[in-house]
């Protein structure tokens, strides 16, 4: 019998390494390093494409650090 302890042991052990391996990154460090960083063309700041303004402007994709900005770079385009 003690040698199905030491496979029941061995399989959990097992399995925990799996677990440790395969779980996706639960800190910080690797969430921010995959998140896309885009410039607003209005005040050229770069912001996380999650957190970003998205604006299609002539056909073409616009991402913004904000409402305002989005409304000042239309103003601005349209006026040109
Ligand atoms: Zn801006």
């Amino acid at each position: 019998m003690i040698r199905l302890a030491v496979i029941a042991l061995i399989a959990t052990v097992v399995l925990l390494f799996l677990w440790w391996f395969l779980k996706p990154p639960a800190n910080g460090e690797g969430v921010a390093g995959s998140t896309e960083m885009v410039q607003d063309p209005n005040c050229q700041v770069y912001v996380p494409k999650p957190e970003a303004v998205y604006k299609i402007i002539a056909d073409q994709d616009h991402y913004f650090c904000s409402d305002k900005c989005a409304d000042e770079y239309l103003n601005k385009h349209r006026s040109a």
